[in-house]
């Protein structure tokens, strides 16, 4: 016979909290044995500002500043762009597309 979590708020709570504590166990044990992949698709559910919660407050600059692409117009954080490129802020992707056009017309 298949057990259902009888789901008043209180159970509710509890059942979660034990969920939670168990996951906990599992991340440790996952860790310790080098393999990240699961928890990184588990943290992909996490909204952004809860991951950046969990941060220690003088990291949070460095994720939270949004820039614009000049090219592509996307929203980006300061580590996915290249600044000053031909005068212009690009994100690393299309800034990776560009060098590959100045590369395949001049061949620099
Ligand atoms: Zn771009």
């Amino acid at each position: 016979m298949k057990w259902y979590p009888y789901l008043c708020s209180v159970t509710l709570k509890h059942y979660i909290m034990n969920l939670i504590e168990r996951v906990v166990e599992q991340i440790k044990s996952d860790l310790l044995s080098g393999d990240v992949t699961a928890l990184e698709e588990l943290l992909s559910f996490v909204p952004r500002e809860n991951l950046l919660g969990y941060l220690p407050e003088e990291e949070w600059e460095k994720y939270e500043n949004e820039y614009m692409c000049d090219n592509c117009g996307g929203g980006f954080i300061r580590e996915e762009m290249a600044f000053d490129v031909n005068d212009q802020d690009l994100c690393k992707n299309c800034n990776a597309g560009i060098q590959h056009e100045n590369f395949m017309k001049f061949g620099r």
